[in-house]
């Protein structure tokens, strides 16, 4: 069997060769590309050691050299290069306690979590499919290498990536797997909420967000985070046709949470503030009706960026809400119009009000914001003059 695989990534197991090296493109990219699928980035594994990679490579970076992982850089694209290891014991369930290196590519396949991701290739070798990871492939199942149980022991995120992996593929979990992540779900409290938000970001992400149903019917849930667990999800139907974009899949994810509920759960799992505060603007907007007028439009969209209204827009047309191809149009023709939404817009600012004879404080914000708001009404209002005739300068 044949796999095109990038110059970059055939140069480098090439020189690796030609030291007596063995090394092999693993892992994901032999996944997706045996599934036609364009892989993230491509992963070389190797039996010469970090800092004999080092010595060949003229640019190199140490990105995990204490697990083996070293960066080789081909012009701009950097290649992760990591030696065979074994991983030693997991302690708590979270990093291997020791890393051992070894000189059997078997043991390292082995040490992989699942079978689909367990294969190596070389064009010198072909494909290396030691745990059936090309039979899983055909019959779109995702299978533990070894024994679950043992295998989510020792690292219980396997458990959210079965899940992740399967909705990104769109395969079903075997069920020997399934029982093991049932019977062992509480070790998933071991796990850093990073790591396992990470894996639920990439769940929503993925062209199947529904499946994150399945880390409810696992168990999991309560191990991911206690207000994770009580998310209200009578209705959850993520329509995968929105832009897989993090605030979008979080916010229809939280869509019936209230919003300081829907606020927690993304905290508890440290979602980065930019999301959270997106999230929380569409979380307040998606349950409030907008009249299908412009004003009411204009003051909706004078309450978010541009961008973020737009996003608001998708989520109510895909939740089926009343209105919500009218209030396009209507937004389409506010910005036809170069209607103000926004005090950035106003035609006079808070220099304005001041030269005006103003005294400073925060009453100046006050009163631009009540100016807004007269223009958010009748947006013909939005010149210099008027509003400064209009100003009450305290
Ligand atoms: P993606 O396309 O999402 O990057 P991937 O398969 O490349 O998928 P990574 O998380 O990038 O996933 O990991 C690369 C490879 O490392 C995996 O294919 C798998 O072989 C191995 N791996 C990663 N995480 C684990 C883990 N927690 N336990 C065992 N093996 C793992
Ligand atoms: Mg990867």
């Amino acid at each position: 069997m044949k796999i095109e695989i990038p110059d970059g990534v055939e140069r480098i197991i090439q020189k690796l060769n030609h030291q007596g090296y063995e090394a092999f493109a693993v892992g994901g990219c032999i996944r997706d590309t045996l599934l036609g699928r364009e892989p993230k980035d491509w992963d070389i594994t190797t039996s010469a050691s970090p800092w004999q990679v080092k010595e060949l490579f003229g640019r190199t970076i140490d990105t995990g050299i204490q697990h083996g992982t070293v960066t080789v850089m081909d012009g701009r694209t950097g290649y992760e290069v990591t030696t065979y290891r074994v991983d030693g014991e997991y302690e708590d369930g979270r990093h291997p306690k020791s890393v051992k290196f070894t000189s059997s590519l078997k043991e390292d396949l082995k040490r992989r979590d699942f079978t689909v991701n367990a294969m190596a290739y070389s064009h010198k070798r072909g494909l290396v499919d030691e745990f059936g990871g090309l039979k899983d492939l055909k019959s779109q199942v995702i299978r533990c290498v070894g024994k679950p149980e043992e295998r989510f022991g020792e690292d219980a995120l396997r458990m959210l990536r079965a899940i992740r992996f399967s909705a990104q593929l769109d395969f079903s979990i075997d069920p020997g797997t399934w029982a093991a992540v049932k019977a062992v779900a509480p070790n998933l409290k071991k796990v850093s909420k990073e790591r396992i938000q990470a894996e639920l970001t990439s769940l929503l992400l993925s062209p199947h967000p529904e499946r994150i149903e399945l880390v409810y019917q696992a168990g999991l849930s309560p191990y991911v985070a206690l207000s994770f667990h009580q998310v209200i999800r009578s209705q959850l139907c993520i329509d995968p046709g929105l832009p897989a974009k993090k605030h979008i899949r979080w916010a229809v994810f939280l869509k019936d949470t209230e919003e300081e509920e829907a606020v927690e759960v993304l905290r508890e799992l440290k979602l980065d503030n930019d999301t959270i505060s997106r999230v929380r603007t569409l979380n307040r907007w998606i349950c409030r009706q907008i009249p299908a007028g412009k004003v009411q439009i204009r003051w909706a969209m004078s309450q978010m960026e541009p961008s973020l209204f737009d996003d608001l827009l998708l989520l109510k047309k895909s939740l089926g809400q009343p209105w919500a191809t009218e209030m396009k149009w209507l937004t389409e023709e506010i910005r036809k119009a170069g209607d103000c939404t926004s005090l950035k817009e106003l035609a006079i600012s808070g220099k304005d009000l001041l030269a005006a004879g103003m005294k400073p404080g925060k009453h100046v914000g006050e009163e631009l914001n009540r100016l807004l708001g007269l223009v958010l009404e009748r947006p013909e209002l939005n010149q210099k003059e008027i509003l400064l005739h209009l100003a009450v300068l305290r």
